[in-house]
């Protein structure tokens, strides 16, 4: 559970300080009036002039009073952090308690002073970059690992931090935090071929702190992953044509011996399972590596559905599911066709294939004006909950055997999820264990075009 920082042990004393009551001083201060005043009688009696000796008194005590707020007075104005000046009576303690009030509140403020500076010294000794942002974008604070990793000089300060920061990707980002809570990877503007990762968060109100640290060399593995998988599926391709052009061939002579043809449909079937693979492989590099290219051409929804439901009738005859398609809408999707047939297909394929023989799929078109929906639903195995977070991750399967058997190759729910990103939609997956699964991407209104 979060704790909020210790309050300083003084701080704490300071509220449980008993001020000195200043009733008891006030009656220093009415003793020394009677003192005056019986005085005066004595005296205004011996001399006859009573009244005048009383007035006298109380001249004499006001005068004292006078004096003491004197005092008091140039002790604030002139010296508060000095002892204040001894002084007897209400204005002694009134003077007192002040002091007193002001030292704790200087150690409080020291204390205060000292935490701060403790902070300030972990964030420079951090490897990371902190940089404060005020509400006008202005640079207010940075560590020196700032100055290392973006390039932020003592010029600075007070500079606008998007014009220091200038790639269009940072600025992106800096008008839209709440869509990327991870941040962002961005090239560092100081060394060519070196990244950073920078996050940034709000505080007291538009006010931004941004801590950025070198991602390079994961970049660099991240790369050398993809190269090396990019390099391995082409290479594969190859033997892979040529192995499975020989094994059709052989399977399919009339004169071929029995025992002969089942090895050779069952190196048929592993020879299209690697195709597969394979084809999947470089299907999702070439997703990542295009990421930035425009992705803008119109698709006609409703003959794409029609082509799908088709596709989806021919591979459904092993397993002799009822497919329904339900369209209920005009609307069409600006995207790459090519990308999203292979992304819905995908999950029209993984219906059929998760669905025990007989089942019922429905392939759905519509929109609400404001967002458009692809759904496909089914009544098959459905998945336990607690592996629906990772069901897009590359590889990542429910029942090995199973998707095996069916020949998945375990990538198709990662290759559905990189189309999605790439036309800002998303998938939202609702499923029961044998009872079903309905997927459904969802496209946002600036991807749908709405016939004239
Ligand atoms: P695979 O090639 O193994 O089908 P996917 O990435 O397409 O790989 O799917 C990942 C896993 O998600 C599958 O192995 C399967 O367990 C589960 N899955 C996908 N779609 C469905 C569905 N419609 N019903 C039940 N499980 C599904």
């Amino acid at each position: 559970m979060y704790e909020p920082y210790p309050v300083p042990e003084l701080a704490r004393e300071h509220k449980r300080i008993r001020y000195s009551s200043l009733w008891d001083f006030a009656k220093q201060d009415l003793r020394l009036l009677a003192f005056f005043l019986i005085i005066a009688s004595f005296i205004g009696f011996g001399i006859g002039y009573f009244w005048i000796c009383i007035v006298i008194a109380f001249v004499a005590f006001f005068a004292t009073q006078m004096r003491s707020l004197y005092l008091v007075n140039e002790w604030i104005s002139n010296r508060p952090y000095d002892v204040p000046p001894n002084i007897g009576g209400i204005w002694g303690a009134l003077l007192f308690n002040v002091y007193r009030a002001q030292r704790q509140e200087r150690i409080v403020q020291a204390e205060m002073v000292e935490l701060i500076d403790r902070a300030q010294s972990s964030l420079v000794a951090l490897q990371e970059a902190v940089v404060l942002i005020d509400e006008n974008q202005q640079i207010e604070w940075w560590n020196p690992a700032a100055e290392r990793l973006l390039g932020i000089s003592s010029d600075d300060r007070g500079r606008n931090i998007l014009t220091l920061l200038r790639q269009p990707n940072f600025i992106e980002y800096y008008h839209h935090i709440d869509e990327s809570p991870d941040g962002l990877k961005m090239r560092s503007s100081l060394f060519e071929d070196h990244y950073v990762q920078v996050k940034m968060t709000r505080f007291g109100g538009e006010s931004r702190v941004l801590v950025a640290y070198d991602v390079t060399r994961m970049h660099n593995l991240e790369q050398m992953r993809k190269d090396f998988v990019d390099n391995i599926s082409h290479e594969l391709r190859t033997p892979l044509t040529v192995l499975s052009g020989y094994i059709e061939t052989f399977t399919d002579q009339e004169d071929i011996n029995p025992r002969w043809k089942r090895a050779f449909d069952q190196m048929q079937s592993q020879t299209r399972r690697m195709n597969a693979l394979v084809n999947d492989l470089l299907l999702l590099s070439r997703l990542e590596n295009d990421k930035n290219i425009a992705k803008n051409q119109i698709i006609e929804m409703p003959s794409l559905m029609n082509q799908l439901f088709d596709d989806a009738q021919a591979y459904n005859m092993d397993y002799g599911h009822t497919l329904n398609l339900d369209i209920d809408s005009h609307c069409d999707l600006i995207g790459s066709d090519m990308e999203l047939a292979s992304a819905f297909s995908n999950l029209i394929t993984n219906a059929i294939k998760y669905t025990p023989k007989g089942g019922t799929i429905t392939i759905g078109w519509h929109d609400d004006g404001e967002s458009a929906y692809f759904v496909v639903q089914d009544n098959g195995i459905g998945i336990d909950p607690k592996h629906l977070p990772r069901l897009t991750e590359r590889f990542y399967r429910i029942d090995s055997d199973r998707s095996r058997r069916t020949g998945g190759t375990g990538l198709g729910l990662a290759i559905v999820k990189h189309v999605l990103m790439q036309h800002q939609a998303h998938l939202e997956i609702e499923s029961k264990e044998n009872q079903g699964s309905t997927f459904k991407v969802v496209f946002p209104k600036e991807r749908l075009s709405f016939p004239d």
